[in-house]
């Protein structure tokens, strides 16, 4: 890679660094995580609050968590990159040693692997997806989309045989 481009990914690293850092420091922050959560919620004490007041803001908390650890890991990320662009060795896949596409690079800087060693389902290429979409329902979250697995994972929902009658009668109507 030539040296405007190096350059280039280096400022579009430190772009998301920047960012990054900012997104962290709101979620870690006083106001944030930084907080007891009965600060959050305008309480004294946990201990005399309804369950249920609570939930939402342990629901809130929990999310941001995921973020911020997501966070965390792409500016770990990033530094790495960084790294690499001064050992010489930025857009070299770090699996297979060969070269990352410039398109690839443009959409997700700091990556250390090709397309096809990202997809290889051997190495899940951790940083593509967000953490939290494992939480979040469809469309938004994560379909079954792997051949292994995919059936433990649905199986989880409720099978022909355990599913409760109503869920029977609501899937029934979608199946083409
Ligand atoms: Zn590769």
């Amino acid at each position: 890679m030539d040296q405007v481009k190096l350059q280039y990914f280096e400022d579009l690293l430190w772009k998301r660094y920047t960012e990054l850092q900012a997104v962290e420091e709101r979620l870690a922050g006083p106001g944030g995580l930084g907080e007891p959560a009965t600060s959050a919620i305008g309480e004294l004490a946990a201990y005399d609050q309804h369950p249920a007041d609570l939930g939402s803001e342990v629901y809130e908390r929990s999310k941001d968590l995921g973020l911020l650890a997501n966070t965390r890991r792409q500016l770990g990320q990033i530094e790495e990159a960084l790294n690499a662009i001064e050992r010489g060795t930025y857009g070299i896949c770090r699996l297979c040693g060969g070269s990352i596409s410039e398109e690839r690079l443009e959409a997700i800087p700091e990556t250390d692997r090709c397309v096809a060693c990202s997809s290889a389902a051997k190495f899940p290429d951790t940083t593509e997806r967000p953490v939290e979409e494992t939480s979040l329902a469809q469309p938004l979250g994560r379909s079954f989309t792997d051949e292994q697995g995919s059936w433990e994972a649905v199986a989880d929902y409720g099978t022909a045989s355990s599913m409760p009658k109503e869920e029977k009668e609501l899937g029934g109507g979608q199946r083409t």
